[in-house]
């Protein structure tokens, strides 16, 4: 066996640098967690190539005392805990006192830093874990840190550096987390000489959403909010129809720290059950705030995972806060047809905007037909005298030329007010589209409701909501021979089935008889049917609400009316009230929307009626 050899301070530095450093992003993360810890509220943050050759971070925080600045470069040196007790409480990001001594000990580092109530500021530099300079120097309050050749004595660890661009995204990435996390902070991030962030730091969630996952994002958002237990949530969900086919957007905050929770995910997740499609998954920024006992943190300062002492709890919580905010909140989808930004002619020159208005005229004037005039001169029709005999028509087509008088306005004294009032939250059908989707107007908008959608929907909804489902029996009961596996999906599920508007029996040899059905089915073909739920029952989960759930499904699905079958306008109308005045109505059970919203004002700026 080698002797054994006590590492010497630089190298046992080495080491454990490399589990807090592991690329230029997790430096950043440090840095401007160490910022937020400084109470500042502007942060401004600066790389260039990939942050490998500079990173800087200024900030207006509380600055560090002289006589503590190159302790705060030593490991174990911090001023946010000191003792064990407080491990059990941590409200601050960082607590291990490691980053500064770890990252000064792979790169050339230099602060400028003062307290407001000191006259002169400090300039320090160490290098590859060297002091090199420490002097009083005239400096703003706050600090400024800069970061050089990161890596540049452990060239093991440079190979593993990606591409600029792939580290310059992962710092970019960091810094988006950290400003949705803090939107009480203003955040600036400057990438290679260019701008790319810029929150406001009014404490607006919205704002801060809209400038750092941009438009298309957000205007997908809904408020939630929730408060149980002891423990709030807060934030921004998606509206079912924007959900996506990656967990990309799912950010969870806990007490102002970026966490990856699976109980979290699990529980948003489990509130867009029946409204979002099945492998789209939602975007949402959720802020939880629960008390600092309750929660572990010290779990490894790389990772993001934590473990709460009550999951159960937390995922109630987030549960109903989701769930609540869906079924109120309005998050029906609605369709922005693209303004046109600029008006062609505003781009051209007088003699183009000219030669262009000829060329229309052109084309649009109609040439001059030319007819030959009768010899005899067209008598002038006096309406007081008999109509002349050539222009008489026949009493059919008499009817149908009949004079349309214009419609006037008049002003109506003695309006009632409330039940004009009504007449605007009135449902105007205006017709239907492709035999599948009815457009009503209501209000300032117009809506296109897709009819086996919306009507899936409202059966769903009576059936889960009516604990005493309408059966109706049979006049001939209907024998339906299975497969082994569907005959016991079927038995294995016959209570659930029978206490849900079904009366079913087993008729043996893989058969079973079906004697009564929920009235909504009658005129279906019972056969299918059966086949229908079994499939589907086999797909299902084990808890019997997700069970009952499932055969709801099936039975909407298969009662509604379908896409391309002819209803009558009174129909059409009714349905498109239900859709409009119940908001539950917004996605159908499998998550498809409903109806989509086209608003009055969007039409006049497509238009360019307005501005
Ligand atoms: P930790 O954050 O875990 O305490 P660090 O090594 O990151 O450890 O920082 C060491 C100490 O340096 C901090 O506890 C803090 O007192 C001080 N410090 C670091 N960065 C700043 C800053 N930007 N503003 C004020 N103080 C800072
Ligand atoms: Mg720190």
């Amino acid at each position: 066996m080698p002797k054994i050899n006590l590492l010497d301070k630089h190298i046992s530095e080495l080491i454990a640098a490399g589990e807090v450093v592991e690329r230029p992003a997790s430096v950043l993360k440090e840095l401007v967690e160490n910022s937020i810890d400084a109470g500042a509220n502007i942060i401004t943050v600066e790389i260039k190539d990939g942050g490998i050759s500079y990173m800087r971070i200024t900030d207006n925080g509380c600055g560090i005392d002289p006589s503590d600045v190159p302790l705060a470069f030593l490991r174990h040196a911090t001023s946010k805990i000191s003792s064990g007790e407080d491990l059990n409480s941590i409200s601050t990001l960082g607590f291990r006192g490691e980053a500064l001594a770890a990252i000064s000990s792979v790169a050339k580092v230099e602060m400028l830093t003062k307290t407001a109530d000191a006259i002169n500021g400090t300039h320090y530099k160490i290098e590859g874990g060297s002091e090199v300079l420490i002097s009083p120097s005239g400096c703003p309050d706050g600090t400024t840190i800069i970061i050089k050749d990161l890596f540049y004595n452990t060239p093991a660890r440079m190979k593993f550096l990606k591409k600029d661009v792939s580290e310059a995204n992962a710092c970019a990435g960091v810094i988006d987390r950290i400003a949705l996390s803090h939107p009480e902070i203003s955040f600036k991030f400057i990438r290679d000489g260019k701008q790319t962030l810029n929150t406001t730091g009014d404490g607006n969630l919205k704002n801060t959403v809209y400038s750092v996952l941009g438009r298309e994002l957000s205007s997908g958002f809904i408020d939630a909010m929730g408060d149980l237990n002891g423990i709030k949530v807060s934030g921004l969900i998606c509206k079912p129809v924007f959900c996506k086919p990656t967990r990309n957007h799912q950010y969870t905050f806990l007490n102002g720290r970026l966490v990856r929770s699976g109980t979290v995910v699990a529980a948003v997740e489990q509130a867009y059950k029946n409204s979002a499609m099945i492998g789209k998954f939602p975007s949402f920024v959720l802020y939880l705030t629960v008390p600092f006992e309750t929660v572990d943190v010290n779990v490894h300062p790389a990772k993001t995972e934590v473990r709460f002492s009550d999951e159960k709890r937390i995922f109630d919580c987030v549960y109903s806060a989701v769930k609540n905010a869906l079924a109120s909140g309005d998050t029906r989808p609605e369709i922005k047809p693209q303004t046109p930004t600029f008006n062609r002619f505003e781009r051209m020159t007088t003699e183009q905007f000219k030669q262009t208005v000829i060329e229309t005229q052109e084309k649009s004037t109609p040439k001059p037909v030319y007819v030959e005039l009768p010899k005899e001169p067209i008598p002038v029709v006096n309406l007081k005298s008999p109509m002349p005999e050539f222009l008489k028509v026949s009493e059919e087509k008499e009817r149908i030329i009949e004079v349309v008088e214009k419609p006037v306005y008049k002003p109506t004294v003695n309006v009632d007010i409330e039940k004009e009032d009504e007449e605007v939250l009135d449902v105007i059908l205006i017709g239907e589209a492709f035999g599948t989707y009815i457009v009503a107007q209501m209000g300032d908008s117009v809506f296109m409701i897709d009819k086996h959608a919306a009507h899936e929907r409202i059966l769903f909804n009576e059936l889960k909501n009516n604990s005493n489902i309408e059966v109706q029996v049979l006049l001939t009961p209907v024998t339906v021979v299975l497969t082994k596996q569907e005959y016991n999906t079927i038995l294995n599920n016959l209570d659930i089935l029978n206490t849900n508007g079904f009366e079913i029996d087993d008729f043996g040899n893989s058969a079973i008889v079906v004697r009564a059905v929920p009235t909504t089915l009658i005129g279906e073909d019972i056969q299918s049917l059966i086949f229908e739920i079994a499939e589907n029952l086999q797909k299902s989960g084990k808890v019997e609400v997700e069970i009952c759930e499932n055969l709801f499904h099936t039975v909407a699905c298969k009662a509604a009316i379908k896409a391309g079958t002819k209803i009558s306008t009174t129909e059409m109308l009714e349905l498109a009230k239900k859709v409009l005045h119940t908001k539950e109505i917004m996605y159908c059970p499998h998550g498809r929307p409903v109806a989509f919203e086209i608003k009055k004002r969007e039409l006049e700026k497509m238009f360019g009626r307005i501005q």
